[in-house]
């Protein structure tokens, strides 16, 4: 609490309007020092005395942070939540919210923007052309692989999952997922999709798009053994979280040419690259921008602010994960 007795909100982060006011208007806002180190041990310190966090992906919470005494609730703004040990916030009693379905439509759209990108070598063609190479047109400049009618390979079909999905409706695509929840009939209709294990997908698809959570299953799921099952021609795409992809085995599989190529928005030390893509150029590699149009990343924002005020005014948050802490 403030001395004024308004409830006190840690910012760790700016976050886009409208989210500044809702915030504002639910209590008084502290922000975390800009570039302030992200550890533990800071952030606990600097959220003494609040009822509430709003974190972003790169703030670490977890037991340390989530002891602090008062604490009501975590706000974070993604939708994922890898960032935040959920075990330790329930048993602490502190609510966790996350800011799921606004970001769909602009990380679908990415992901399938860096497919395709990535297939037909956008970025050196980009280069190329403005480097003044291009020199006249040649029959076998810069070849890439055909999208139109390929295999789309879906490991995770959930909302983000299924947005691609219905993205590669439009491009003919025969779309193969590996999930544990398996599609309802009428979405496998509608996206031509069938459910098969991890080994057919990598072995059959030309395209290999992640869309996991960050999990203690899913960490390093795809490495030296999955690369060498999927075709010497095909391209995995990774929006998901880095830590889902084993990055040395990736950078091995690329210069072993077991996999022809990557386009990346997460890797697994963020915000480092492995050093070992850098020079390839058949990677495409993004700053983890996959849910960032104007709309979207204000969406969220908005989204978190109301997650937070509803809890700081004693309600339910409409985007509750730890549903037990509050009934
Ligand atoms: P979601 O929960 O709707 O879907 C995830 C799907 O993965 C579910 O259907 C689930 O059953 C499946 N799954 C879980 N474990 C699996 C496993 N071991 N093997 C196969 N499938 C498994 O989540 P979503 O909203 O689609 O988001 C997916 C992830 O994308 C998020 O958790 C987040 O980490 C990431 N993301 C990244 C960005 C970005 O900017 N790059 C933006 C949004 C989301």
């Amino acid at each position: 609490m403030s001395a004024a007795g308004r409830p006190r909100i840690l910012l760790m982060h700016p976050i886009l309007d409208p989210g500044p006011a809702i915030l504002a208007e639910a209590g008084e806002v502290v922000a975390y020092p800009a570039n302030g180190p992200l550890d533990e041990a800071s952030i606990r310190q600097a959220a003494e005395g609040c009822v509430g966090i709003v974190s972003q992906l790169m703030d670490p919470i977890r037991e340390t942070v989530l002891s602090t005494p008062g604490l009501k609730i975590i706000s974070n703004v993604a939708v994922g939540f890898d960032n935040i040990d959920l075990d330790a916030a329930t048993a602490h009693k502190v609510m966790v919210t996350n800011t799921p379905g606004v970001l769909d439509a602009a990380t679908a759209d990415f992901a399938f923007t860096l497919l395709m990108a990535t297939a037909r070598r956008i970025v050196e063609a980009d280069s190329f052309t403005r480097q003044g190479r291009f020199r006249g047109w040649a029959i076998d400049m810069m070849l890439g692989a055909d999208v139109f009618g390929a295999t789309l390979g879906l490991i995770g079909a959930g909302r983000i999952g299924r947005g691609v999905a219905h993205r590669a409706t439009g491009f003919n695509m025969r779309v193969l997922y590996y999930d544990p929840q398996p599609l309802p009939p009428d979405a496998e209709q509608q996206f031509a999709a069938t459910r098969v294990d991890l080994g057919r997908l990598l072995a059959e698809s030309d395209f290999v798009s992640v869309h996991v959570p960050l999990t203690p299953d899913t960490h390093h799921l795809l490495s030296t053994a999955q690369f060498a099952q999927m075709k010497n021609t095909a391209i995995l795409i990774n929006t998901s979280r880095g830590p889902v992809v084993d990055e040395a085995a990736l950078v091995e599989a690329l210069n072993a040419k077991k996999i022809a190529g990557a386009g990346l928005d997460v890797y697994e030390r963020e915000p480092a690259v492995h050093p070992g893509l850098i020079p390839l150029p058949n990677v495409l590699l993004a700053p983890h921008i996959a849910s960032g149009t104007v709309r979207t990343r204000s969406e969220m924002s908005a989204m978190a602010a109301r997650n937070m005020a509803t809890a700081v005014r004693g309600g339910r948050p409409p985007n509750l994960l730890n549903t037990e802490v509050k009934k």
